[in-house]
Protein backbone atom coordinates (compact mmCIF):
# COMPACT_ATOMS: atom_id res chain seq x y z
CA UNK A 1 0.00 0.00 0.00
CA UNK A 2 2.82 2.93 -1.08
CA UNK A 3 1.00 4.10 -3.66
CA UNK A 4 0.78 7.40 -4.26
CA UNK A 5 -2.77 9.21 -4.13
CA UNK A 6 -2.27 12.58 -6.14
CA UNK A 7 -5.55 12.03 -7.70
CA UNK A 8 -7.70 11.93 -4.14
CA UNK A 9 -8.95 15.24 -4.38
CA UNK A 10 -9.02 15.89 -7.72
CA UNK A 11 -11.93 12.64 -7.55
CA UNK A 12 -14.29 15.16 -5.62
CA UNK A 13 -14.60 17.33 -8.06
CA UNK A 14 -16.17 17.65 -11.91
CA UNK A 15 -15.02 20.37 -14.26
CA UNK A 16 -17.70 21.01 -17.11
CA UNK A 17 -15.05 22.60 -19.06
CA UNK A 18 -18.30 23.56 -21.74
CA UNK A 19 -19.80 25.80 -18.94
CA UNK A 20 -16.83 26.26 -17.09
CA UNK A 21 -17.79 25.19 -14.53
CA UNK A 22 -16.53 23.28 -11.37
CA UNK A 23 -18.93 21.49 -9.31
CA UNK A 24 -18.46 19.46 -6.23
CA UNK A 25 -19.18 15.31 -6.99
CA UNK A 26 -20.07 14.33 -3.68
CA UNK A 27 -23.63 15.64 -2.35
CA UNK A 28 -24.44 15.62 1.52
CA UNK A 29 -27.65 13.88 2.08
CA UNK A 30 -30.39 16.40 3.25
CA UNK A 31 -32.07 13.92 6.15
CA UNK A 32 -28.36 12.66 7.97
CA UNK A 33 -25.87 14.77 6.33
CA UNK A 34 -23.59 12.55 5.36
CA UNK A 35 -21.57 12.13 2.12
CA UNK A 36 -23.66 10.35 -0.72
CA UNK A 37 -22.63 7.82 -3.60
CA UNK A 38 -23.43 9.22 -7.00
CA UNK A 39 -24.98 6.04 -9.05
CA UNK A 40 -24.96 5.86 -12.95
CA UNK A 41 -26.41 3.03 -13.70
CA UNK A 42 -29.48 2.11 -14.22
CA UNK A 43 -30.24 6.12 -14.51
CA UNK A 44 -27.97 8.84 -13.00
CA UNK A 45 -28.82 9.43 -9.17
CA UNK A 46 -27.31 10.50 -5.50
CA UNK A 47 -27.84 7.56 -2.68
CA UNK A 48 -27.27 7.50 0.80
CA UNK A 49 -26.17 4.68 1.78
CA UNK A 50 -26.68 5.56 5.68
CA UNK A 51 -30.33 6.24 5.27
CA UNK A 52 -31.49 5.44 1.87
CA UNK A 53 -32.36 8.64 0.79
CA UNK A 54 -32.56 8.83 -3.19
CA UNK A 55 -32.31 11.95 -5.46
CA UNK A 56 -32.49 11.38 -8.96
CA UNK A 57 -30.10 13.77 -10.76
CA UNK A 58 -31.79 16.19 -13.26
CA UNK A 59 -29.94 17.34 -16.57
ZN1 LIG B 1 -28.85 9.98 4.53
Amino acid sequence: MSEKSKSFRSNLYEIDLKKGAIRLKNRVCPKCGRVMALHEKPIPRWHCGYCSYVEVVRS
